[in-house]
C-alpha cells in the first residue's frame, strides 16, 4: 500500500508533470487565473471567452436534458452529432468522413490528443514532430506515452517555421506530425508551402499527421485549409477539433476526431478507457451548433478579427511590439523594452498584475527547457474578451510606460 503513491510520483517526476516540490505543477492556465482572482487583474491569460455563445446551442443542451438525455452516449458518440460532423466536414472542406467510421467524439480536443498519442506510439523510438512554442498537453501526453518530442521553431514575429528545420526534425523515427494550425500560443497560420512540406515528408518517411484544428473557425485573412484536404494527405491524417472555442463552450468539453476508420478504430480502442463517453446533451447540443448557417461562422471570425486589432492598437500603444496573427485567440507581445535587469517574461507576467492591473501568459510555458531563452522576453495576451474589457486592460496597460 505505501509503495503505490511513491512510484506514482516517481513516474510523473519523470514524466514532468510533479512541480520541484513534489506536488502536481498547475498548469499555467489555472496559476494565471488564479493569479487574475487573487488580485482582480484583468485576465488576458486563460483563452476562454467571456460571453455567451449562440443561443441555439444553449437552449439546445437544456432542451436535450429535459427531454431526458441524461444517460450514456453511445461510445463513438450520438448519432446526431457524428452526422453533424461529417457535414460540416463536407460543407466547409469537401471532405467526405463516413459518420459511421470516420468520425469520433471525444471529450474535448484534450482526451482526442491523449487518446490519439497513446494509441499511435509504439515505443520509446517513436518520436513526435511538434512546431514549438506547442500547447502545454502535447508534451505532457508525449510523456505519457514515452515519446521523444522533437520540435521545429517558430520565430517572433511571423512564427512559420523554418522548411530546412521542418525537413531535419522529420526522419524514420517520426510516428507523428503533430500540427497545430491555426496555431496556439502564436496565433500563426501556416503557409500552403509549409503545409504542403509536412504532408510531403509525412509520406517519405511514412508518419502519421495529427492536426489540431481548434481554432478552425477563427481565421482572419482568408478560408482556413485544413492538411486532410491536400493531395496524398487524407490517407494518413486525423483531424482533431472542438465545439468550446467555435461556440464559445470551453466547459462542455466537445471534441472530435476525423480521419480514416482505421486510425479513428486505434484512437477508440484508447479512449473508451479514459472517459468511455461524455457530456450526452451537450453533443447534442453542439449537432444543432454545426448545423448553422455560414453566416454564423463568418461571424465569429469577423468579431474577433475586431478584437485583435483592438488589442494589437492597445499593447503597441503600451510601447509593446506585437506579431499581427492570423487566426485564433492569441496575440504575441515582446515585453523587452519593460523587463528588469535579470527578468524574464514569467517573472514579468508575475509582476503584470501590480503593474499594471492585467495578465497574460510567458511564452516560456509553452516551450521545452531547454528552449526557454529564445523565448524569453515574449508574452501571450487574449483577444477573447468583450470589448470593453479589451479596451480597459489596453488603458491599464500604459501605466507600464
Ligand atoms: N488544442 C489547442 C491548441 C487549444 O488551444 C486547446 C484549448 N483551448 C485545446 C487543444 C483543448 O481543447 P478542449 O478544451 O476542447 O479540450
Ligand atoms: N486552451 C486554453 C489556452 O490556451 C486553456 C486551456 C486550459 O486551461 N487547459 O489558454
Amino acid at each position: 500500500m505505501r509503495e503505490i503513491p511513491g512510484a506514482w510520483r516517481r513516474t510523473a517526476t519523470g514524466a514532468g508533470l510533479l512541480g520541484p516540490d513534489g506536488s502536481p505543477a498547475p498548469t499555467i492556465f489555472a496559476e494565471m487565473t488564479a493569479l487574475a482572482t487573487r488580485t482582480g487583474a484583468i485576465n488576458l491569460g486563460q483563452g476562454f471567452p467571456d460571453e455567451d455563445g449562440p443561443a441555439e446551442v444553449l437552449d439546445a443542451a437544456i432542451a436535450a436534458i429535459a427531454v431526458g438525455a441524461n444517460q450514456y452516449a453511445p461510445g463513438r458518440g450520438v448519432p446526431a452529432l457524428l452526422d453533424a460532423i461529417a457535414a460540416h466536414q463536407r460543407r466547409w472542406y469537401g471532405l467526405e468522413p463516413d459518420p459511421e467510421r470516420d468520425v469520433l467524439v471525444t471529450a474535448g480536443a484534450t482526451e482526442a490528443l491523449a487518446a490519439t498519442i497513446l494509441a499511435l506510439v509504439e515505443g520509446s523510438d517513436d518520436e513526435i514532430v511538434v512546431f514549438e512554442p506547442y500547447y502545454d498537453a502535447y508534451a505532457a501526453c508525449a510523456a505519457l506515452a514515452g515519446a521523444r518530442l522533437v520540435p521545429v521553431p517558430l520565430r517572433f514575429p511571423d512564427f512559420q517555421p523554418d522548411l530546412g528545420d521542418l525537413a531535419r526534425a522529420v526522419t524514420d523515427h517520426t510516428r507523428l506530425i503533430l500540427v497545430n494550425d491555426p496555431h496556439n500560443p502564436t496565433g500563426a497560420v501556416f503557409t500552403a508551402e509549409v503545409r504542403a512540406e509536412i504532408v510531403r515528408l509525412a509520406h517519405r518517411h511514412d508518419a502519421i499527421i495529427v492536426t489540431d484544428e481548434v481554432y478552425e473557425h477563427l481565421v482572419f485573412d482568408g478560408p482556413h485549409v485544413p492538411i486532410a484536404t491536400l493531395p496524398g494527405a487524407a490517407e494518413r491524417t486525423l483531424s482533431i477539433s472542438s465545439a468550446g472555442k467555435t461556440f464559445s463552450t470551453t466547459g462542455w468539453k466537445i471534441g472530435w476526431i476525423t480521419g480514416p476508420g482505421d486510425l479513428v478504430d486505434a484512437v477508440l480502442a484508447v479512449k473508451q478507457f479514459l472517459t468511455y463517453t461524455n457530456g450526452t446533451p451537450f453533443q447534442s447540443a453542439i449537432a444543432t451548433g454545426l448545423g448553422l448557417p455560414d453566416a454564423f461562422f463568418t461571424s465569429i471570425a469577423q468579431t474577433l478579427r475586431g478584437k485583435r486589432d483592438l488589442l494589437g492598437a492597445g499593447l503597441r500603444a503600451a510601447g509593446l511590439p506585437v506579431s499581427t496573427p492570423a487566426g485564433s485567440y492569441f496575440t504575441v507581445a515582446d515585453a523587452t523594452p519593460f523587463l528588469a535587469a535579470g527578468e524574464d517574461a514569467a517573472d514579468f507576467c508575475r509582476r503584470l498584475p501590480g503593474r499594471a492591473g492585467v495578465v497574460g501568459i510567458p511564452l516560456t510555458a509553452f516551450v521545452s527547457r531547454e528552449h526557454r531563452g529564445a523565448y524569453a522576453s515574449l508574452v501571450r495576451f487574449a483577444a477573447c474578451k468583450r470589448v470593453e474589457v479589451i479596451a480597459e486592460a489596453s488603458e491599464r496597460l500604459r501605466a507600464l510606460a
